[in-house]
């Protein structure tokens, strides 16, 4: 199976906003003409028409057993457990197929791990698996790799995980994508890759790390370096595409039709890439913590500050993005907004940081 998944979450759009099926069919065949087969969704998607346009794109006009369709059972958006089966059966209804190769619990986390379990999606999936209506079984997932293992371990079963894994976010402190893989590695999963290119914003790297990927091929584009990694590291079966429109596609379609695995210089290389972004920062914070045993109010300020480095560091284009993240942080302690100015934390800071400051600035931004 070729690597290269088309994501159907950011498809192209007519002007009127909504998505352009003409466009959709035409890029769906230019992609299975060059032998890929898979395709990702979800109910959220397009706001649920992205299902609708799988059928109208693929089901209605390729055999069952030319495509792979991966769909997700999203709870966000159930409100209880009597609704699953509904949502399911309106799935499969909106995709055109009798069953799913691939059946996805939608992002995971520690929260959502616990919503699953009260709503036994886990015994509903193995059902579905059982009536042949679902091929392989796993999740989604954005939360620590401690959460990971933990559900790893109660639930084996789990065939597949779709980790959130780019060059960037591999030695990132806060989304930690390396520790990630290795925990499903060690438990011997498949592992599907979703954000290669961080959401388009690899694609658009400063040219001094542009040279550096040129010096080694100048032929492979940046967004080229950023799916080639993931698709490089072993045990991933499968790296998604969020492909707009027809030039993403082709780009895409070059590097991946006859793909070859980086050599280990490659790798290090795109390593070197994620410093030299990660490095370009609008606060110096090293991560060290030194600041945050002292927090009387439980700020986990190099989490926030990491976060808010992301954000800035591709022009503030995705705020969404940011507070959810941002948000997940908050979770286990207190907001940027919280601070009671106390100035503990910079005095225990080595990089003499005005966290106030930045902390206050953050809190306007994300709050
Ligand atoms: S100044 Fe704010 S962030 Fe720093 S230790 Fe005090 S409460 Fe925590
Ligand atoms: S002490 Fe300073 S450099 Fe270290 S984590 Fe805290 S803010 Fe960042």
């Amino acid at each position: 199976m070729k690597k290269l998944g088309f994501g159907l979450m950011r498809l192209p759009l007519t002007e009127g906003g909504a998505i352009d099926i003409e466009r959709t069919k035409a890029m769906a065949d230019r992609f299975m003409a060059e032998g890929f087969t898979y395709f990702d969704t979800a109910a959220p998607y397009h706001q649920g028409e992205s299902e609708t346009a799988f059928r109208k794109a693929v089901s209605e006009r390729y055999p069952r057993e030319s495509y792979i369709i991966t769909d997700k059972l999203s709870l966000f958006k159930i409100e209880k457990a009597e609704d699953i089966p509904s949502f399911f059966d309106t799935q499969l209804e909106k995709l055109g197929v009798e069953y799913l190769d691939y059946y996805l619990l939608h992002a995971m986390s520690a929260s959502s791990f616990e919503r699953a379990t009260d709503f036994g999606a886990f015994d509903f999936v193995a059902k579905k698996k059982e009536e042949g209506k679902i091929c392989h079984v796993g999740f989604s997932f954005h939360d620590s790799p401690e959460v990971l293992d933990r559900i790893l371990t109660e639930h084996p079963e789990m065939e597949v995980v779709q980790l959130q894994i780019n060059y960037l976010d591999w030695l990132d402190s806060s989304v930690r994508a390396k520790e990630c893989y290795e925990v499903a590695r060690k438990h011997g999963k498949d592992i599907i890759i979703m954000e290669p290119v961080k959401g388009g914003a690899l694609a658009n790297v400063s040219p001094e790390v542009v040279s550096l990927f040129n010096e080694k091929r100048p032929s492979l584009s940046p967004a080229g370096w950023a799916v080639s990694f993931c698709a490089s590291l072993p045990g991933v079966i499968m790296v998604l595409s969020g492909m707009s429109n027809e030039a993403q596609m082709e780009d895409n379609i070059s590097y991946m039709k006859d793909f070859v695995p980086f050599a280990a210089e490659e790798l290090a290389l795109s390593e070197r890439a994620g410093d030299m972004v990660r490095n370009d920062n609008a606060i110096a914070c090293t991560t060290c913590r030194y600041c945050t045993d002292g927090c009387p109010q439980k700020i986990a300020i190099p989490d926030i500050f990491t976060a808010y480095n992301n954000y800035s560091r591709f022009q503030k284009t995705n705020l969404d993005g940011a507070k959810w993240r941002y948000n997940k942080i908050c979770e286990n302690g207190g907001k940027a907004s919280d601070c009671i100015g106390c100035g503990l934390c910079e005095e225990s800071c080595p990089q003499h940081l005005p966290i106030r400051e930045h902390l206050s600035a953050i809190a306007k931004e994300f709050e």
